[in-house]
């Protein structure tokens, strides 16, 4: 994976500011961060994205997520934390190697949640529940 970003801090190619290492992930520092202390936690292995992430391998990347944000919530003084996953470039995926984001929350830190589209119109919400559940059968 010659071009990834992602990869090269792995090798040690590129700098960054490692806050933990195991043998599965890395966490380091996000370089342009929604909040200060905005941290991605990297598999070590070049997955594009969740979708090709072993599933037994999740479990360890989430655990690693949270000591992440208690650690934020502990040394920064956060009042609470979001995790992020960006999957595929329509989600706001711009680097294709699997991260997981932990944005540590200030109260009146001025970042917006999802922006909300207001309540279903008359039988869509029918259509869309079906259509999911239909995978899911
Ligand atoms: P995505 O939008 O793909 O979910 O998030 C990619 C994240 O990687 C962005 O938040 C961006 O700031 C961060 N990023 C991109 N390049 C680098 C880099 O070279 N070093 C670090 N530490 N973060 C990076
Ligand atoms: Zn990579």
């Amino acid at each position: 994976m010659e071009e990834c970003i992602f990869c090269k801090i792995i090798e040690g190619e590129i700098p960054a500011k490692k806050l933990y290492e195991d043998d599965k992930v890395i966490a380091i520092l996000d370089i342009n961060p929604a909040n200060e202390g905005h941290t991605l936690v990297i598999t070590k292995k070049h997955y594009k994205n969740i979708l090709e992430v072993p599933p037994e391998d999740l479990l360890g990347i989430m655990e690693t997520g949270i000591k992440i944000a208690k650690a934020q919530m502990k040394g920064l003084e956060a009042g609470g934390f979001n995790i992020g996953i960006n999957t595929n470039e329509v989600a706001g995926q711009v680097v294709e190697h699997f991260h997981m984001h932990i944005i540590p929350r200030f109260k009146g830190d001025g970042l917006e949640e999802w922006e909300r589209r207001g309540r279903y119109n008359e039988g869509k919400q029918e259509e869309i529940f079906g259509k999911i559940q239909s995978f899911l059968k």
